[in-house]
């Protein structure tokens, strides 16, 4: 029940009821209440100037949980470094040296994330440098792991093609040593039927009518038949690589052209065919379409005694067979 208020009136001498409007009533509860509201915000502000709220409390603790990860991520970022780091130095004094192929400088390895500050948008955290710091090394490594997997994919390249290199490069005698000797070497020779000094392009192997005759490398048969050219019946291979055989004043032959054939393969029976004064082979290796003294390529099939008896006799005798 509402209380009753009443004025004196000194002229009435009466007591008289005082009216209170309803707006009145309001104001006077607001100013009532106001001082004690004021008071509570104020009280709360300064509490949470020193005193966090729960949900301040939890991302906080989530914050030094982020912090304590990153430090760990870093410390596997150390050790992947470490790693990478031996791999390049292997890559570059091992790998790349074994298939001749030059180190990777030293900037292209190391190379800096250049360009605008590619970090901007992680400025102005309390973990800003720590997470920078992270992003930066990061990208590093990627970018050397780049580097470092095209480096490989080269090396197992070329490991792969080595390999066939080996395969294909002329290195044996084209006939067994014990059933030949070398009678005439690369050079400028007397010609035995032109009479003539003329440049000897390739080896003679002395060997009776129907030795046979091998494939210095792998490779594939590009002509076997008899031809003017002063060879008689002869046999050529492309070995790739830029090398190319020669096996001349055959008897006959024992592949077709486009026959692929494996070091070692019998291709041919040694004869006196052509421009020949006596049964012999004679052998030529083309490198890059140049003729090279195929002393040097014989190295697989002969012993280090026999190999210098060879190139002795190679380069004492004056004239050729042709
Ligand atoms: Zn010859």
């Amino acid at each position: 029940m509402a209380e009753l208020k009443y004025r004196f009136n000194p002229d009435t001498l009466n007591f008289e009821r005082i009216r209170v409007s309803g707006v009145q009533k309001l104001k006077r509860t607001v100013l009532a209440l106001l001082p004690g509201l004021l008071l509570g915000i104020l009280g709360i502000f300064l509490a949470f100037q020193w005193i966090d709220s729960p949900k301040e409390a939890s991302l906080k603790r989530e914050n030094q949980q982020l912090a304590v990860q990153y430090e760990l991520v870093n410390k596997r970022l150390a050790d992947i470094e470490s790693v990478l780091n031996d791999l390049q130095r292997r890559d570059d004094n091992i790998y790349r040296v074994i298939f001749e192929a030059d180190p990777i400088p030293a900037n292209v390895r190391q190379a800096g994330i250049g360009g605008v500050n590619r970090y901007k948008d992680l400025d102005g955290y309390a973990s800003s440098d720590l997470v920078i710091a992270t992003r930066r090394r990061l990208d590093r490594l990627a970018k050397q792991l780049y580097v470092q997997s095209v480096s490989l994919d080269e090396v197992a390249n070329l490991a792969l093609r080595k390999q066939e290199l080996l395969a294909s490069i002329p290195s044996i005698q084209p006939i067994p040593n014990e059933k030949t000797k070398v009678s005439s070497g690369f050079g400028e020779r007397l010609h035995p039927i032109l009479k003539i000094i003329k440049m000897h392009e390739g080896l003679d192997f002395t060997a009776p009518v129907g030795t046979e005759v091998h494939a210095t490398g792998d490779g594939r048969v590009t002509f076997a038949d008899y031809s003017t050219s002063g060879f008689g019946v002869h046999v050529i291979i492309d070995h790739g690589f830029g090398y190319e055989t020669l096996y001349g004043h055959l008897q006959q032959v024992k592949v077709r052209p486009g026959q692929r054939v494996k070091r070692g393969d019998l291709i041919g029976l040694s004869g006196n065919t052509g421009l020949s004064a006596a049964p012999h082979l004679h052998y030529e290796v083309h490198r890059s379409q140049t003729p090279v003294d195929p002393v040097n390529y014989l190295f697989n099939s002969l012993t280090p005694d026999e190999y210098a008896r060879t190139i002795e006799q190679s380069r004492s005798v004056s004239q050729s067979f042709d």
